[in-house]
């Protein structure tokens, strides 16, 4: 882990975003988070071998470095209220 990682997992993130339930068929789409292991929606996670992740959870155990190499459809999931203003600007480079 680089010293970027730590300031990036840490720099103001506020409460985890919640899982957007519109009907009764969205409860399919939530996922506990293979690191934190809160519910969260699993259209705006990251699908890891091992289980979903929050962003920000993903960023916490890799890395924003390793979370830029995954495939565009993983990280255009992620929201600035999970990942955070300074970890989106590095996606967005
Ligand atoms: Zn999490």
């Amino acid at each position: 882990m680089t010293t970027s990682d730590t300031r990036t997992s840490k720099q103001d993130l506020g409460p985890l975003p919640s899982p957007r339930l519109r009907t009764a068929h969205d409860v399919r789409h939530l996922v506990g988070c293979c690191v934190c292991q809160k519910v969260g929606d699993d259209r705006a996670m990251i699908a890891g071998v091992d289980g979903h992740y929050h962003g920000r959870c993903y960023i916490k155990r890799w890395g924003v470095a390793q979370l830029r190499q995954l495939p565009k459809e993983q990280q255009n999931k992620l929201t600035l209220g999970d990942i955070g203003p300074s970890a989106m600007r590095t996606l967005l480079r």
